[in-house]
């Protein structure tokens, strides 16, 4: 009887291997994190940016660097954005396309979910879909991220305060039930709204849970009018902290920098990354005067194989790609480069050094205190 207890089976375990319990941890204790995920946003992405510019970057602002592993399970040292959120999210190698799911396919607990039930208000932001592959590996867990259906229905499950993204159609024209979602999440006292993106800037968010839909599937490149996601930098850290008092975890994704490096088009990627900037410049105005907000800024993988070629100067970079596009879709690939992560605030300075992807949720559920 004694040892009953070991067979207590876990659901949603968690496969984090625990950053050891530090003095500057516990003396540097954020009460907020705001992880930043700009897709496919490697160090030529970023340099791409900075040399667009005859201005300095915000990115250039954090003075804690450090550098991930971006590989998954998979024998493949090149990851995609659904195992690349899910290491982020639950500290778990998983293997290419899964969302919040552990190799083996069960379910792992995200850091999402371990602050919601710590009683932390809880946000998440993106210029995709709500349901693709990065936003939704904090909230679902799904064998495949191509069941955007399926990741809508999981928003059901948490206690989510805040979305800002597209994706509105799987919520409210699904083909695999006749369920609306945006009518269910109404019944649990949200508010759900907006249906484009211009629609943000006159809206007066109330008090209530929200989802703001800025699309009925993805939302434009920002070379082609959109410009939500630094209104949506500024609007979030601030709606959360009024929503507890013991604080909050909120994840903003650039997520189409990834998009330009798979299209091969450097004026994409450059008109991203430094939207991307714009975002993490707001967030930095919020954390300094909060002063008990981590700031953490990373990609999930490098993508393109994206290089600045000679022949470029300031405010007009020739850009490379690596001969990996992919036949069958027309696209460039990922790649397996090490990956650039920024930090800012209370805690940062555990983000120095180098290490492996999974160890940035292990650093933020050692911080958290969870
Ligand atoms: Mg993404
Ligand atoms: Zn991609």
């Amino acid at each position: 009887m004694k040892y009953l207890f070991l067979l207590v089976p876990v659901l949603l375990a968690s496969c984090a291997s625990g950053l050891k319990t530090h003095t500057d941890v516990d003396a540097q204790k954020p009460k907020n994190i705001i992880l930043m995920i700009g897709d496919g946003m490697g160090l030529s992405q970023i340099s791409a940016g900075l040399y667009s510019k005859t201005t300095a970057l915000h990115l250039e602002e954090f003075n804690v660097i450090g550098l991930h592993k971006s590989y998954p399970a998979d024998k493949d040292l090149v990851t995609d954005s659904a195992a690349g959120a899910t290491a982020f999210s639950c500290g778990c190698k998983t293997y290419n396309a899964a969302v919040g799911v552990k190799a083996d396919t069960t379910p792992c607990k995200t850091i999402l979910e371990f602050a919601e039930e710590n009683g932390l208000a809880t946000g998440l932001v993106a210029t995709c879909s709500i349901e693709h592959a990065t936003p939704a590996s904090f909230v679902a867990h799904v064998k495949h991220r191509d069941k955007y259906e399926d990741i809508a229905a999981y928003f059901l499950k948490t206690d989510v305060d805040l979305l800002i993204g597209g994706g509105k159609k799987y919520f409210e024209r699904r083909s695999s039930d006749s369920r609306n979602l945006s009518e269910e999440l109404r019944k649990k006292g949200y508010e759900v709204t907006g249906s484009t993106e211009n629609e943000l800037k006159d809206y007066r968010f109330k008090e209530r849970n929200t989802v703001f839909f800025t699309a009925e599937d993805h939302p434009l490149p920002a070379d082609q009018g959109r410009d939500y996601l630094p209104l949506a930098g500024k609007i979030a850290p601030r709606f959360l902290k009024k929503k507890s008092d013991k604080g909050f975890f909120l994840m903003i994704e650039g997520s189409q920098i990834d998009w330009g490096g798979h299209a091969g088009k450097t004026d994409y990627i450059v008109s991203e990354m430094n939207d991307f900037d714009k975002t993490i410049g707001e967030v930095l105005e919020f954390a300094r005067k909060d002063k008990q907000t981590l700031v953490i800024v990373t990609a999930d993988h490098e993508t393109g194989g994206f290089a600045i070629l000679t022949g470029s100067t300031r405010g007009n970079i020739k850009g490379g790609f690596a001969d990996i596009k992919d036949p069958k879709t027309d696209s460039y690939h990922h790649t397996g480069t090490l990956i650039p992560v920024f930090a800012y605030g209370p805690g940062a300075a555990q983000f120095a050094g180098i290490y492996e992807n999974t160890a940035i949720f292990d650093k933020m559920k050692a911080l958290f205190g969870f």
